[in-house]
């Protein structure tokens, strides 16, 4: 007994004191994603890469999907620029309008997250270390108006095009090389500066498998990949064991590899539309293991970790839902019947409780920069999992619908022929 007042005097003294910390220096909470561009699941799954193997260890591993609906309004080509923007916006081509490496015309009214995390907090640091120029200056429109004239506060880009550095040679083994100068800037760099959202972009492994195909000089580039990621991980690692920071970090691909021989991609093929999420999250919520996540979920996953607003009706467009804490609903579908005229509407539930709005636009004047006029519907129990809507007073050629429940809302697009 004596030894249980002791140990609950301990307690409380602690507890006050635990507090008194935590109230004068509150954790800070980062996030950092790492794109290695074109590795399949079950190449990842057979390779032994035993740093990603750590983080997965701390946090957890899922595959996961892109390409958006096969078939569907939403299918979007398994190819790079289309796959990074679909983490960066959180929406499949049909909305952020990338459809190939070319970023003719992204459409930025679907704010990236960066101009959300600029938006939320100005006074905070971005980062983008990355092999490739692109990324920052068309897909994230760093200094683009339309994009919200937002910059990166830091980046080491862009020496892809320094060709004294690296002299480009017929195998493309410079962008290996790039790689790596792009892993140990951005090792110095988070080490040094902490910064609060970035971005690292790592090239070779697809450059491997278009020369070489599924072997071993495409395997043997995942493991050297694997190790510029432990050198990103350590930095990490560091930050929080020295500082009083809690860092998201992600790793996933932007496509899979078509079969036979995993030299092309850019198809709906299911090892193409297959990819990976590795992260240090150990809080993950069920839908991050019992079902497969899109990489549409990392941008809800991240602004929820960074606790970010979602401005207007931006929350409204998102494709994908939290892979963290509380989740309503995901999985959305909707069917129009001409012969009736009615929408029927289902999703998947995640809790008992609550109720689901059904909002619908008509218009879809988000895509243009303005706000949709929803009208509310109907209102049912999230457990109903479905709803019909009778649109026969409301003729039109195109329906935005918003199911929205208490912790996230999913959406779909209706098109009648
Ligand atoms: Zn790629």
């Amino acid at each position: 007994m004596k030894y249980l007042i002791q140990y609950v005097t301990l307690l409380f003294i602690s507890t006050v004191f635990f507090q008194g910390c935590s109230q004068t220096h509150e954790t800070e909470k980062k996030a950092l994603f790492i794109i290695l561009d074109g590795i399949s699941a079950d190449v990842l799954e057979m390779i032994h890469t035993p740093y990603l193997d750590e983080v997965i260890e701390t946090g957890g591993y899922t595959r996961a999907y892109l390409g958006g609906e096969a078939g569907g309004y939403s299918e979007s080509p398994t190819v790079s620029a289309v796959g990074y923007n679909h983490l960066l916006t959180g929406t499949w081509s049909n909305k952020h309008n990338v459809y190939d490496n070319e970023i003719e015309e992204p459409n930025y009214n679907y704010w990236n997250i960066f101009r959300l995390f600029e938006t939320n907090h100005p006074e905070k640091t971005t980062a983008i270390y990355s092999s490739w120029l692109d990324n920052r200056t068309k897909l994230v429109g760093g200094g683009i108006a339309e994009a919200g004239d937002i910059s990166i506060d830091i980046h080491f880009d862009g020496f892809e095009h320094d060709t004294l550095a690296f002299p480009h040679d017929d195998e493309g083994l410079y962008v290996q090389k790039i790689d790596q100068h792009v892993s140990e800037m951005a090792d110095q760099s988070i080490r040094e500066d902490g910064p609060d959202l970035s971005w690292v972009y790592l090239w070779y492994p697809d450059s491997a498998g278009h020369y070489y195909g599924d072997g071993d000089k495409y395997y043997e580039s995942l493991r050297v990949a694997d190790r510029q990621i432990g050198l990103i991980w350590e930095a990490v690692k560091y930050r929080e064991n020295n500082y009083n920071e809690e860092w998201l970090f992600i790793v996933t691909t932007d496509h899979g590899r078509r079969l036979p021989d995993g030299r092309h991609h850019g198809g709906q093929t299911e090892r193409e539309r297959t990819i990976w999420l590795v992260t240090n999250e150990n809080n993950t919520n069920l839908h991050f293991a019992a079902s497969k996540p899109g990489i549409v979920d990392l941008y809800p996953t991240i602004s929820r970790h960074l606790d970010l607003e979602l401005p207007g009706q931006l929350g409204y467009e998102l494709d994908g839902v939290p892979l963290t804490g509380d989740l309503s609903l995901s999985h959305p579908a909707a069917d129009y019947d001409p012969e009736t005229g009615e929408i029927s509407v289902s999703w998947k539930a995640w809790h008992e409780d609550g109720e689901v709005s059904v909002k619908i636009s008509r218009t879809n004047e988000f895509q243009e920069g303005r706000e949709d006029n929803y009208e509310l519907v109907k209102q049912v129990p999230l457990i109903a999992t479905e709803a019909v809507i009778d649109v026969s007073d409301r003729p039109s050629d195109f329906y935005k619908i918003v199911m929205e429940g208490p912790h996230n809302s999913v959406n779909r697009w209706v098109i009648p022929e």
